[in-house]
């Protein structure tokens, strides 16, 4: 069986176009009370971008706070929120900010129209109804989240996302300038997300011409933005993530996105630098792939922390590796079908105990 998958149907590109968003949302305000919320990460509360956000009388500004990645209760208490705003929906949920902004407005625009708790829609194609339009604006580049059908959240019992073709975004404005004042660190972690995504899905069982298409062409981008400093890094960047997203799109992400779960899960590690723990210690099954990582690294003064899970208790650690073994399609992207003979759970607490 083929995958059938949905795209999103429009994008703005260029520096600037963020200037624009006033007139995109503008075709949905249909009648004089229509309302938008613009989810918008709180990094940008009283900074001069604040002002530029066009948020008119109706609107409703909604600052969310992103210290920790998206849970299921957090999401749940914002759409509480925007309910209680006015009587009617939106007409526009706007996300702006990075991943983690953008997953919480995607999972807002969804639990608007879906009753009951993000909880009982974590999995795949378990949304019933089509999510209010909803726009996203990165402002931190890496993680494909703009066009991807997921958006991934920490629940009571698993961290999984509210896979859905509903969960695509209808528009997303892409601006290279929101994205040149991200912190070195930051943008070096979320871009490389993008990296390993290339690789993982490059060196994956799963892979086809699709996916290699984008793969190749985002892994070049990111070595023209992370080896060579280009003068238009910001532009590259934020088109590999949109080609790295399009790439494991139609394959699978790997190892390291298995095992970086399991970090999260258990220690609250973030995504981009979570990967890049876990990928350090991917020598043995990304031979190329870490020795340019490790070059990139290098180049960028990134020092990643270390004996992350020396005082791990034995519960969490076999927490961490049952979080990391279930993702099954991960692990047989990377290793196939016999998987479960390479990767015991053995072998994954000692990866772990590398970290
Ligand atoms: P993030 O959104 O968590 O943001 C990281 C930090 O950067 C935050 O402190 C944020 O406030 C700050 N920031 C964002 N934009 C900034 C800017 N322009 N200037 C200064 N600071 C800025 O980081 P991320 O790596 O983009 O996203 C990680 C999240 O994305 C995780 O929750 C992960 O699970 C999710 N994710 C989702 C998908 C998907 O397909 N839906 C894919 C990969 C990762
Ligand atoms: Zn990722």
């Amino acid at each position: 069986m083929f995958r059938n998958f949905k795209l999103v149907p429009n994008i703005i590109f260029g520096r600037g176009c963020f200037d624009q968003l006033d007139e995109i949302i503008g075709q949905q305000r249909c009648s004089d009370d229509s309302w938008v919320v613009f989810v918008t990460d709180d990094v940008f509360q009283s900074r001069p971008f604040e002002k530029a956000i066009p948020v008119h009388g109706n609107d409703m500004l909604l600052w969310v706070n992103v210290d920790d990645e998206p849970k299921t209760s957090y999401v749940d208490e914002l759409t509480l929120k925007v309910k209680s705003f006015a009587p009617s929906l939106p007409a526009a949920v706007v996300g702006i900010g990075g991943g983690s902004a953008m997953d919480l407005a995607k999972a807002v625009s969804l639990m608007l129209t879906n009753e009951g708790s993000s909880v009982q829609y974590q999995g795949w194609d378990l949304i019933k109804h089509p999510a209010v339009y909803h726009i996203a604006v990165p402002t931190l580049s890496g993680t494909g989240a703009e066009v991807s059908r997921t958006t991934v959240l920490t629940g009571p019992e698993k961290k999984l996302g509210l896979n859905s073709d509903y969960t695509v975004y209808d528009q997303i404005v892409l601006d290279p300038l929101l994205i040149k004042d991200v912190p070195k660190d930051q943008r070096f972690y979320t871009g490389m997300d993008c990296y390993i995504h290339c690789v993982e899905s490059l060196q994956g069982t799963y892979l086809n011409e699709f996916s290699k298409s984008y793969g190749e062409k985002a892994l070049d981008l990111c070595r023209q933005v992370f080896l060579d400093d280009h003068k238009d890094s910001d532009d590259k960047l934020m088109m590999a993530s949109f080609f790295g997203g399009m790439s494991i799109a139609y394959s699978q992400v790997g190892a390291c996105h298995a095992l970086s779960y399991g970090l999260s899960y258990v220690l609250g590690t973030h995504h981009g630098i979570g990967c890049c723990i876990a990928f350090d210690q991917l020598e043995e099954f990304y031979p190329e792939g870490v020795k340019e990582f490790r070059q990139m690294m290098e180049k960028w003064e990134i020092r990643l922390p270390q004996n992350l899970t020396r005082d791990l208790d034995e519960d969490r650690m076999n927490k961490m590796i049952r979080v990391a073994l279930n993702l099954d399609p991960l692990w047989e992207n990377c290793l196939g079908k016999d998987w479960q003979t390479i990767m015991t759970p053995d072998k994954a607490r000692s990866l772990f105990l590398e970290m």
